[in-house]
């Protein structure tokens, strides 16, 4: 885990980028399947050539600090330095006011773009394949809690893998290659969806049944102490604990979204990632205002 400072030594092997500061601007870029989650304010100046990279973008609601930059984004793949005719599908809650205004504005300022722009409204269950083969990967879309407004949705990044069948757990080889030769391979196995990366984007506590098993969880943690929330629209930090253990979270607990109030306590928050005792997996806190990597 490191901490760039600019998009010169962001790490090769990165599989997150995130930029989170409460009410300013949020993103996640997920490498692997070329993802950005949210696009708040500054995600294409920070993003620099990895603007060009992403193949979809999933927003989690409405509000400026998760679509600002949107704007900037579709605008630098139309004339910046890099391959300006990558297709381009942007995902969001369907029925979202502030979005369907956003879709509008970018669609009359932007006629003549150098590459196909779609955009996707979804709900909640809705899945959308990323790629198929041996290990299919989809994203499926599960419902938040934010503000009565605004719908919003949080996404499931899922892997489709093959397991052994449990009856054949104690069977030898030789008597599983005849069962093969016998019946087909698919007589010993079974396929099992494994969630790999979860966003929840803003959201008051998010129900663990709709991330359960999820190796990566990224939770709303815009308050680190509940005496600080004044309304019930975001989480604290001991909620996103909560959701990561009765969720089963596998590795990792990312808090994001933090509140700036916090900002003079960055160096404090980067020592308490990971200390918390009695936990199966690690918590990582997001500074406010940082770019931030984990690997
Ligand atoms: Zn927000
Ligand atoms: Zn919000």
């Amino acid at each position: 885990m490191t901490q760039p400072q600019s998009t010169d030594i962001i790490s090769l092997t990165m599989k997150l980028l995130i930029y989170s500061k409460a009410l300013y601007s949020s993103w996640v870029y997920y490498s692997a399947d070329r993802i950005l989650f949210d696009a708040g304010e500054g995600a294409s100046s920070i993003l620099g050539n990895k603007a060009f990279a992403i193949r979809r973008i999933f927003l989690s609601h409405g509000h400026a600090d998760h679509i600002a930059g949107l704007v900037c984004l579709i605008n630098i793949r139309n004339n910046g330095m890099g391959d300006k005719e990558k297709e381009l599908t942007v995902y969001y809650p369907k029925s979202n006011y502030l979005i369907s205004e956003m879709i509008n504005f970018i669609s009359r300022t932007n006629r003549r773009l150098s590459y196909s722009l779609e955009w996707v409204p979804l709900e909640a269950g809705d899945r959308i394949q990323l790629i198929t083969g041996q290990l299919p990967r989809y994203i499926e879309a599960f419902p938040t809690v934010h503000v009565p407004s605004e719908t919003s949705l949080g996404y499931n990044v899922v892997e489709v893998r093959h397991r052994l069948k449990p009856e054949f757990a104690g069977a030898s080889q030789k008597d599983i290659i005849a069962v093969i030769k016998e019946r087909g391979r698919e007589a010993i196995s079974e396929t099992y969806d494994q969630r790999l990366f979860s966003y929840g984007g803003d959201s008051v506590q998010i129900k663990p049944a709709y991330v359960q098993g999820t190796e990566i969880l990224c939770h709303d943690t815009t308050f680190l102490a509940e005496e600080d929330r004044k309304e019930y629209k975001h989480a604290t930090l001991a909620e996103a604990i909560a959701t990561a253990r009765l969720a089963g979270v596998k590795k990792e607990l990312i808090c994001f979204h933090i509140s700036s109030r916090y900002k003079d306590k960055v160096k404090e928050i980067v020592a308490a990632s990971g200390r918390y005792d009695g936990l199966d997996f690690k918590v990582t806190l997001v500074p406010p205002g940082r770019v931030f990597s984990v690997d």
